[in-house]
């Protein structure tokens, strides 16, 4: 059900046999195991050329139980076994009733399937609802708050060196589009495959910024990864600038890909890592970094504190 239907037969151009894609972007047709290891080269040539991962690097992939994470988890966990950095997952139980069960479950039976420790936060300990709060884009805004804050302090307190999510070239480019239709060049730095971190801001990776989300569904069918192929009931129904990029994709296949290379070339020529330059100090209430009084997080857990 997840492979593009074809009328005739189509051979792998590795290895001869069926092929289950054709992968327009890259004029290849691959059979699935053929197309597992053709994904991992992809990735590992990136995440080497970019210096993603550096040696001997504790790294936390945070996981959602969905394809793109899963996947990340699943080709960082390969690339570990050769390369020199460490890894640990983390979940982060968000309280969106069955979601979150199934969502916690598929995790737990990826990094059981992947021999990989999970670490799990759960975002009612920290006093916040997300059923509390009223429509469903405040829910997301808030959702995005907590999981930024909540990555990042678990994974500076439990020291690792870097946090790594299943960020894909398909969110990359709508980020993308959106901000700079707006005007908002500020986030630029931080939309590289590597951030470095600084202060008490740990180091974010993407491992899969040159992949798209097609590549990683394909990735987790083919290999056998678990996912769960079911959106939360708090996403928007659509997503209009994804279906423009997905458009443009159609027509011109490839277009995702060259994009996001040129723009990491882009950004590498006019930015530096660090802090971009915003000045920032400690929240108030919790000392972690913020740009005012009182960090974004706290303002959320105040919004939530139960009316006494
Ligand atoms: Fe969070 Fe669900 Fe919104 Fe995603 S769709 S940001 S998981 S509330
Ligand atoms: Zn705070």
């Amino acid at each position: 059900m997840y492979f593009t239907k074809c009328d005739r037969m189509i051979r792998c151009r590795f290895c001869g046999k069926r092929a289950v894609e054709v992968l327009k972007q890259y004029r290849l047709s691959l059979c699935k195991d053929c197309y597992v290891k053709f994904y991992e080269r992809q990735v590992e040539r990136a995440v080497k050329k970019y210096k993603v991962v550096k040696s001997g690097e504790r790294v936390l992939a945070c996981v959602s139980g969905g394809k793109d994470s899963s996947a990340m988890l699943a080709v960082m966990k390969s690339l570990s076994e050769t390369a020199d950095f460490k890894l640990e997952a983390m979940f982060i139980d968000l309280g969106i009733g069955d979601y979150s069960e199934k969502s916690l479950n598929v995790a737990e039976k990826l990094c059981k399937k992947l021999d990989v420790k999970l670490n799990v936060v759960r975002l009612s300990d920290y006093g916040i609802r997300l059923e509390n709060i009223s429509t469903k884009r405040k829910k997301c805004s808030a959702c995005g708050t907590a999981k930024r804050y909540l990555m990042n302090r678990f994974a500076r307190e439990n020291g690792f060196d870097c946090v790594a999510t299943g960020h894909t070239s398909d969110d990359i480019l709508a980020f993308f589009f959106k901000n700079w239709l707006s005007g908002n060049f500020s986030w630029s730095a931080k939309f590289l495959p590597r951030t470095e971190g600084f202060d008490k801001m740990v180091t974010k990776v993407r491992p899969l910024y040159f992949s798209s989300e097609r590549e990683n569904l394909l990735y987790c069918v083919c290999r056998g990864v678990p996912f769960l192929n079911e959106n939360c009931p708090y996403a928007p129904s659509k997503d209009v600038w994804k279906d423009i990029i997905y458009d443009i994709e159609r027509k011109k296949p490839g277009f995702k890909r060259c994009f996001v290379m040129n723009l990491v070339k882009y950004l590498k020529l006019k930015t530096h890592t660090g802090s971009n330059g915003e000045s920032y100090r400690y929240c108030r209430l919790c000392g972690e970094i913020t740009t005012s009084d009182i960090c974004a997080f706290c303002r959320l857990k105040q919004r939530n504190a139960p009316v006494k």
